[in-house]
């Protein structure tokens, strides 16, 4: 079912955000049309007393004019060139980028500038932009995030409903990865006794080094108020039994115990160490050079200016 949309400009583009691995953040979009039944998100939108249950991501606010005030911020002196991430909150390739071309614009704006940035998605999508992910590698650092915690067809029915099959986003990691790009493949979140068993991590992690994948990372299941009850809730309708196990696992906190979640933290550290990239993909692009607010006269010869 498509989501209800509707056009709210921003005033600002760039998000400073606290207590994440990166400062800057980017959303052209706020609300998610993929409504994984365990997106962190509907903690948020909780808070903010907002539909986090089963009506999460069935309403999309676009922002028609992000690219531009995106460009206006990047051009103030006092912008640092900092890593900005694209699609921390929301999927910059949800079905309505194909249309709006809103992410796409503003990857536009960060290779004009030579910014660097990383993406975060569940979007094949993501392809579509080769160009921009390319020239934007050859000036600065990029790296796109595919997520794909599970190879598990009927556990990505009932999880990531609104997503593309995991096979789509494994041929997204090798057509990126091919293409030069650092590209990551993220396995989160980890589901305790569902996905996180030796059996389904090493076989993401295979699909993912055979497909080109340059690094691999994982998280586990997180249940804050918002995402515990429509996680449960969804769960507990195609598997009873599963949801009583988690249930009783996240009794009381919203964070597994480390002595649950390191031990298999630390598998998928071994098994990306353990696991070669497909030997013939060819390696990252790294940036030519440091990046000037104006393109520098060499870069213009070498056909690198936009
Ligand atoms: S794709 Fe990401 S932002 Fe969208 S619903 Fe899934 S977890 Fe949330």
């Amino acid at each position: 079912m498509r989501p209800e949309t509707f056009d709210q400009p921003c005033r600002s583009a760039l998000n400073h955000v606290t207590g994440m691995p990166f400062e800057w953040t980017l959303n052209p979009y706020m609300g998610c049309a993929h409504r994984c039944t365990f997106c962190y998100v509907r903690a948020f939108e909780r808070r903010a007393d907002r539909p986090s249950g089963d009506a999460y991501g069935r309403r999309v606010r676009i922002k028609p004019n992000i690219a531009e005030v995106l460009r206006r911020e990047l051009a103030r002196p006092s912008w640092a060139r900092e890593t900005v991430v694209v699609g921390a909150a929301t999927d910059p390739y949800q079905p309505i980028e194909g249309t709006r071309r809103l992410t796409r614009a503003c990857l536009e704006a960060f290779v004009e500038r030579g910014n660097p940035f990383g993406i975060i998605t569940r979007g094949p999508l993501v392809v579509r932009d080769l160009d921009l992910l390319v020239e934007g590698s050859r000036r600065a650092k990029v790296a796109v995030d595919v997520s794909i915690p599970t190879l598990d067809e009927a556990l990505w029915r009932v999880t990531e409903p609104g997503t593309a099959p995991p096979a789509q986003r494994l041929r997204a990691v090798r057509r990126l990865a091919d293409a030069g790009i650092r590209v990551r493949v993220a396995m989160a979140p980890l589901l305790p006794g569902l996905s996180d068993r030796r059996d389904s991590i090493e076989r993401v992690v295979r699909a993912a080094r055979d497909a080109g994948a340059t690094s691999l990372w994982a998280g586990m299941l997180h249940l804050q108020p918002g995402t515990r009850e429509h996680f449960l809730d969804t769960l507990g309708a195609a598997w009873p039994e599963e949801r009583a196990r988690i249930e009783a696992l996240y009794a009381g906190r919203a964070y597994l115990p480390k002595r649950v979640s390191a031990p298999v933290l630390a598998e998928v550290a071994a098994l990306r160490r353990d696991t070669p990239r497909r030997a013939d993909a060819p390696g990252p692009i790294e940036p030519l050079f440091a990046p000037d607010p104006e393109p520098p006269a060499f870069a213009r010869q070498l056909g690198l200016a936009l």
